[in-house]
This record gives structure tokens, C-alpha cells and sequence, in this order.
């Protein structure tokens, strides 16, 4: 899962990347309004964190901007501003939360995983197909009921694969799911993470199985014998 964090204060965003990605997420960081325009038109992002004060202009205009596109991600305010009405006009401006600064980065992730439990969010609670399940929150997946460790990458591919069952997921879009935005993936990196995932799911004797389409990407899909 992609989420994206609009901030200009270095410290913060260490401290966001961190956070976040030992919670499992891939995170793209920007620190101008203008990036962050750019980063929400081109890339499906599953939840942003973003700051009001920065640089170039009113973090607020970046919510108005997405959601005059219809950019229906959820949006959590992160600031320094703690006014009544600060809050007000941020919510009305389509944010789903609002967390004032200085905040606890456990809090700032458990609010964020909330956010993507919500009715069409991203967190669906557990994702299965034949004996294979994976469990979104915990990150945890079991074969025939038995626990199988994947690496992080492993385990968002069978995330992504899972929830198009049994249909093509493109390589590009594994890819964009896989890397932030300052990490240059290695031509061969997709095919090599599937080839060991494949291997794992086949040594817990799974009932389903990742199908390579040529040129095209992969599917995962019931076994056919
Ligand atoms: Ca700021």
C-alpha cells in the first residue's frame, strides 16, 4: 500500500518514513505543494499525510485541488495549526482527519489504518483465495491455516494479486505499488520477488498459483489440476 506524505520539515518526514514503513507501507515523501499536485495526478496513491504550512503556498489548496479532481484517497491533516476553525476549514475542505503537531507516530499510524479500513478503503480486513490468506492489518499470511513468512515485497504482491484474483495484474502496476518514488527498481527485481513468492506458496502446498503472462504481468489464479 502507496501513501504519500506532503511535509517540508526533514525531521518530520524522517520520522513519518520510519513510522510508516515499518507499518508496511511504501512511502513517497514531497515538501512543496506543487510536487504534491503533481504526485496525486500521477500516481493512485491509497492515503496521503499532508502538511499546511509549506513553502510554496497553503497545504489546504492541495486537499481543494484533489478533490476537485475527484481524488477520493483519504487526506489526514498533520499541522501545527490547532485553532477551531483551522480544523473546520480543513474537514470542510474534504480531509478525513486531522492529528496537530507534536503527535505520537503510533497514533499517527493506527489513525491512517483506520482511515483505510473505512468502507472502501484500502485495508479490506482479510483477503483470501483457495487456502491462501492474508491478513492486511496484522501483515501476516497463512497457507493451509500455517503462518508462511514473506518479505515486505513479497507479501504486497500477493496483496495486489489477491485482490484481482483471477485476473491480469500488469507489471507496471506491481511496480508502482513496490517502490517509492527516490527508489530506482532493478529491471529484474518483479520477476525476482514473484519467483521466490511463487516458491514459498508451492512449499505450503497452496491451491492457487501465480501465472506468468507474458509481456504482460502475472495472475494469480485456482490451480488447474
Ligand atoms: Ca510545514
Amino acid at each position: 500500500m502507496r501513501l504519500l506524505v506532503i511535509e517540508d520539515e526533514q525531521r518530520i518526514v524522517d520520522v513519518l518514513k520510519t513510522g510508516l514503513v515499518n507499518a508496511g507501507f511504501i512511502v513517497d515523501a514531497v515538501n512543496t505543494t506543487a510536487d504534491a499536485d503533481n504526485a496525486l495526478n500521477c500516481i493512485s496513491y491509497d492515503a496521503a499525510i499532508l502538511d499546511l504550512g509549506l513553502p510554496d503556498g497553503d497545504g489546504l489548496n492541495v486537499l481543494k485541488l484533489a478533490r476537485s479532481h475527484g481524488a477520493q484517497l483519504p487526506i489526514l491533516i498533520l499541522t501545527a495549526r490547532d485553532a477551531i476553525e483551522d480544523r473546520v476549514q480543513g474537514l470542510d475542505a474534504g480531509a478525513d482527519d486531522y492529528l496537530i503537531k507534536p503527535f505520537a507516530i503510533k497514533e499517527l499510524v493506527s489513525r491512517i489504518k483506520a482511515l483505510l479500513r473505512r468502507p472502501g478503503g484500502a485495508l479490506g480486513a482479510v483477503l483470501n483465495a483457495g487456502n491462501v490468506t492474508l491478513d492486511t492489518i496484522g501483515r501476516e499470511v497463512t497457507v493451509a491455516g500455517n503462518p508462511v513468512v514473506l518479505s515486505r515485497r513479497e507479501l504486497s504482491i500477493l496483496e495486489h494479486m489477491l485482490r484481482r484474483f483471477g485476473r491480469v495484474v500488469p507489471r507496471e502496476v506491481i511496480e508502482e505499488k513496490l517502490y517509492a518514488l527516490d527508489h530506482e527498481p532493478e529491471s529484474n527485481a518483479v520477476p525476482v520477488h514473484v519467483h521466490h513468492l511463487r516458491r514459498k506458496l508451492t512449499e505450503g502446498q497452496a491451491t492457487v498459483e501465480i501465472h506468468t503472462v507474458r509481456g504482460i504481468g502475472y495472475l494469480l489464479a485456482e490451480q488447474t489440476q
